[in-house]
């Protein structure tokens, strides 16, 4: 990949306090409106230019940029492999990372990105906006400007964050515990099944009992395959056989995340418990996560959940259906034997679940 690499020269004197790398992949952010009144991404020069404020902060920041910036509905995983291979490749360089990104996506990127960097201990920290960087009321400023300072934010020269999160509109979040729950307001995240990491008002407070603890010994690994063959199969009253029996007989399907009801339950019907079954036994995974975005599945607490378990399906406790997405697509990318991912299934990999 053809990446742009912007060199900010901000005023900080010869030895900047901390080197933070921005990662531009485009969004909101970063767009101007086209003729027809469209918004799409542009490249960040743009950004920079309405943010001169950033060339005063005490850091060496740079930017790579992503060639031809993406609104976030186009990433793939492709696009997760580009980031994380920037990473990999800048670790040692840099103290941490910003990765500006369309809001869309950003809970898909940044749980895939959190299952990758095995063994991270600095700080990755995705941000964007939900109107224009051009734009006089926009988000922008605050979101960068603060995910840049948490990036590179260290207590007795130890990194504060070591793991990839959200910052979006005050809040941090754990990456992977993150869903977009809003498209108007700026409050677009929200993680109903973990605390908020830290919130920044006048000052900054971290909440140390949420934050994954620092290890200083550990080494980042980067594992970067993933197998994309996989759907979702959201249930509603009144499903049909042939839907339910036409995607799970997608040819060379390999999982499923099945959204249910509530705390994990379905409609018990003998056909679509069949359907299930038949799936099963042809080695298709199917990994249970509840279509509330609070609580968790817990099979067999009704009765209507409770033959899943005897089927072989694996509940996903608490997990959003963007952490088990990803979670599933690199699990059958990296690792072998159904057996084996199922279980690793119901592990949790990096605070994406409790167990
Ligand atoms: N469609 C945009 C994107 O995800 C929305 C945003 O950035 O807020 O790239």
């Amino acid at each position: 990949m053809n990446y742009k690499i912007i060199n900010i020269r901000t005023s900080a004197q010869a030895n900047p306090r901390d080197a933070v790398l921005i990662i531009y992949t485009g969004g909101t952010i970063g767009m101007v409106y086209d003729e027809d009144g469209s918004l799409m991404p542009f490249n960040f020069g743009k950004v920079l230019e309405r943010i001169p404020e950033i060339r005063t902060l005490d850091l060496k920041l740079t930017v790579i940029s992503f060639p031809r910036p993406l609104d976030s509905s186009n990433i793939d995983y492709r696009d997760w492999q580009d980031m994380a291979y920037i990473i990999h490749e800048n670790y040692a360089q840099y103290d941490g990372f910003v990765i500006l990104h369309g809001t869309d996506t950003m809970a898909y990127s940044a749980s895939a990105l959190s299952f990758m960097l095995h063994g991270l201990n600095k700080p990755v920290i995705f941000t964007g906006a939900q109107i224009p960087i051009g734009q006089i009321r926009s988000d922008a400023r605050e979101n960068l400007i603060t995910a840049i300072e948490m990036a590179s934010e260290k207590r007795d020269g130890v990194p504060v964050i070591s793991e990839v999160c959200i910052y979006f509109n005050f809040l941090l979040l754990r990456g992977n515990r993150a869903q977009k729950v809003r498209s108007s307001t700026f409050a677009a995240f929200e993680s109903q099944n973990y605390p908020i990491l830290a919130e920044s008002g006048i000052f900054i407070e971290y909440y140390f009992n949420s934050l994954l603890p620092h290890r200083a010994e550990s080494h980042l690994e980067l594992k970067n395959k993933f197998d994309p063959n996989i759907a979702i199969l959201k249930i509603f009253p009144g499903i049909t056989k042939e839907i339910v029996e036409a995607i799970l007989s997608i040819k060379g399907l390999k999982g499923i995340v099945i959204e249910t009801y509530g705390s994990g339950n379905t409609m018990n019907y003998p056909w679509f418990l069949d359907s299930l079954r038949e799936a099963i036994q042809r080695g298709i995974i199917i990994f249970n996560v509840s279509q509330c975005s609070g609580g968790e599945v817990i099979q067999g607490r009704y009765e209507t959940s409770k033959l899943l378990n005897e089927l072989g399906v694996i509940g996903g406790g608490d997990i959003t259906t963007e952490a088990a997405v990803t979670k599933m697509m690199f699990l059958l990318g990296n690792e072998s034997g159904t057996a084996h991912i199922k279980e690793l299934l119901t592990k949790p990999i990096s605070g994406e679940m409790d167990i």
